[in-house]
């Protein structure tokens, strides 16, 4: 009998997914990353995830995997392993992903939300390791979070549990594209950050964010108005405060809720390390009551961009050993 030792992680996103091979114990010995191509439609994309799976664990063979954990966009149903709907996989209604890779693959899968995968893979295997509560949050084009309560990932009655990017922060605060306003994720993204820059550059706003793009509107990102902030450009500073205080808020409202040991923030925003952490922690200190920010540590991902692929093996790993 062929000793089970392996264990496959995926992290599926919209323009491309990554996957790595890991021994349960979690040391990788091989990764990939592939395009998505996700306008091909669901069909064209789990072929080539079935492809992905079959080649990374090809040298030492399919038979030794014991499971595979798929992190995907929510929302999903993570019992069923089922991709309900989400805006960046056009055409995914309903997909039985769970079902469809392991009857080709014939290899157990287990299917999580991205951000709480991530939470995960930072509780393994990241800043959170040995710890018992933690919230995570992703700032990226959107804001993403996962919750640990009592070792346990926080999954909520029907698998929807933990969009903290969707808790509101602003109650009179713009539209967000889940059709309520004044979420977090409106007011604190990269997204958000990008748009209040072009905002205040049609006003006519004088800031070095308009010679980084040499004009180009489409092209000022949240990374470009990092770069003005720490060339010192008042008005990319203050854009980079706004959003770092509203996460302040998201933060507060996090700690006081979970009342968790440490809140670890990742995606891409989190990497502007001070412009974002001080204003952030500034906002927290204001705002919460003292017996909570008082023992509670606020640290970047200690993955970095790997939380979420890291998370998918975690999930393997703690299924199979069930
Ligand atoms: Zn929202």
């Amino acid at each position: 009998l062929t000793k089970k030792d392996l264990v496959v992680g995926i992290d599926l996103g919209g323009t491309k997914f990554r996957a790595c091979l890991a021994d349960t114990a979690g040391s990788v010995l091989r990764r990939e990353s592939w395009p998505t191509e996700a306008e091909q439609g669901p069909q064209a994309v789990m072929a080539r995830l079935r492809e992905a799976v079959r080649e990374i664990a090809a040298g030492e063979g399919l038979e030794r995997v014991a499971g595979i954990g798929f992190g995907a966009p929510g929302p999903l149903d993570p019992w069923q392993g089922i991709i309900i709907q989400p805006p960046n996989l056009p055409g995914w209604d309903r997909v039985p992903l769970r079902e469809e890779m392991q009857r080709d693959l014939g290899v157990p899968v287990y299917v999580g939300n991205d951000a709480n995968l991530a939470a995960l893979g930072e509780l393994f295997f990241g800043a959170g390791r040995g710890l018992h509560n933690i919230v995570y949050f992703t700032v990226s084009t959107g804001v993403g979070g996962g919750v640990i309560v009592d070792d346990r990932l926080l999954l909520g009655s029907t698998g929807l549990a933990a969009e903290l990017g969707h808790m509101v922060v602003d109650a009179s605060g713009p539209l967000c594209n889940c059709g309520n306003s004044g979420c977090l994720e409106v007011l604190a993204s990269g997204t958000a950050i990008a748009r209040e820059a072009r905002a205040g550059i049609r006003k006519g706003v004088s800031t070095l964010i308009t010679s980084l793009v040499q004009g180009e509107d489409d092209e000022v990102d949240a990374l470009v108005v990092e770069k003005a902030a720490r060339q010192g450009d008042p008005f990319a500073a203050k854009l980079m405060e706004t959003a770092a205080r509203y996460m302040g808020i998201g933060i507060v409202n996090a700690l006081h809720i979970f009342d968790p040991e440490m809140v670890i923030i990742g995606g891409g925003v989190s990497q502007a390390g001070d412009l974002l952490f001080r204003p952030m922690l500034a906002e927290v200190k204001r705002r919460a009551m003292k017996a909570y920010w008082e023992k509670v540590s606020i640290v970047p991902a200690g993955l970095g961009d790997d939380s979420g692929l890291m998370g998918a093996l975690a999930l393997a790993i703690s299924e199979t050993r069930r």
